[in-house]
């Protein structure tokens, strides 16, 4: 491990001007970039701790929510106004992680972490991602647990966050401050794909600080699921995972929202499925087309095309319960 300096800032103005140095990190929680650090994968010269600032949730003006960023994973999930109005939110943090590390983890944090590709973790393996222009041992690897869509020759990585795939269902906005200024992205703009740069996983330039997610009121909805399948019952990535939300208003659908995880290198928003969706019937043979519509860009590698049906049948049926009023 590389030796660093560590900073704790105050506010974001002084963060920004920290963080644009070469070499420097923000750090929230730690659960992830120490882990990173621990095992020679990061090797940041400069820590800024942003733990200290932007860790309320407050309402919005127009009746949405905004989570600073520095609220750690178990607020959010147990903060009353997002269990009843966005339970969707809730329920994936909870399907996320441990509560040790929801009590660490950031929402900043959270949005950033880097993929669990063991090949990404073991350093004398060929990684794009750690090591530019090393080649992707994923490709011809043990590849069970990669996307399915999404990828590109360089780099076949999933996203791994369970919270990302519903803010992404839930068109949340992300606040961002840095050298240019202020401004606000869609949820679904945050990510890259990876293309023939794995290494760069968002949009954010040096010194660029999440300061904040926001709910638009337009989003909450009881009527939403968040579905995880995972290889053990304890918590484990998720092989698929779904965020759902759906109105039927006289057996059409009048609005629908559907996200993936466990499949892409971001989280999966699932535009075709959901412009095939709206204004027809809320049937399962419309929803097993709209998935089959998804799904027709998917590439499998050796070890997933398993991966093409779950997501299917975890959609239609995540589908099927909503349509019917059931909801979890
Ligand atoms: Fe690295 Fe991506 Fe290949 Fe994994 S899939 S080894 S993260 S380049």
């Amino acid at each position: 491990m590389l030796s660093f300096d560590y900073t704790r800032a105050s506010d974001s103005a002084g963060a920004i001007a920290l963080g644009r140095r070469p070499d420097s990190r923000f750090l929230g929680g730690g659960t992830n970039l120490v882990d990173l650090m621990r095992e020679d994968i990061e090797k940041p010269r400069h820590l800024i701790d942003v733990t200290q600032f932007s860790t309320a949730i407050s309402a919005t003006e127009d009746g949405g929510i905004l989570i600073g960023a520095g609220t750690k994973n178990t607020a959010i999930a147990e903060h009353h106004i997002i269990r009843t109005r966005y339970p969707l939110l809730s329920r994936a943090i909870l399907a996320g992680a441990s509560a040790q590390v929801r009590n660490m983890a950031t929402a900043a944090g959270n949005l950033l972490q880097r993929t669990r590709c063991h090949y990404f973790f073991d350093r004398h393996a060929h990684c794009n991602k750690r090591a530019p222009g090393s080649g992707c041992d994923a490709l011809q690897g043990f590849n069970r647990m990669h996307a399915i869509i999404g990828g590109s020759p360089s780099c076949v990585a999933t996203h791994p966050s369970d919270m990302c795939v519903a803010l992404t269902a839930l068109d949340a906005i992300i606040h961002i401050d840095g050298p240019g200024g202020t401004k606000a992205i869609a949820m679904g703009d945050l990510h890259r794909l990876p293309e023939d740069r794995p290494d760069i996983e968002t949009v954010l330039g040096p010194g660029d600080l999440i300061t904040a997610i926001e709910l638009p009121v337009s989003a909450a909805s009881p009527n939403a699921i968040y579905r995880k399948v995972r290889d053990r019952a304890s918590y484990a990535f998720a092989l698929v995972s779904i965020a759902a939300r759906l109105d039927v208003d006289r057996g059409k659908i009048a609005s629908v929202r559907l996200a993936f995880g466990g499949v892409a290198p971001k989280p999966w928003r699932a535009s075709l499925a959901e412009r095939a969706l709206l204004g027809g019937p809320a049937t399962a043979k419309a929803f097993d087309a709209a998935a089959d519509l998804e799904l027709a860009a998917a590439r499998p590698l050796r070890d997933n095309a398993f991966k093409i049906d779950l997501t299917k049948r975890v959609m239609t049926a995540a589908l099927q319960e909503l349509a019917s009023g059931g909801r979890s």
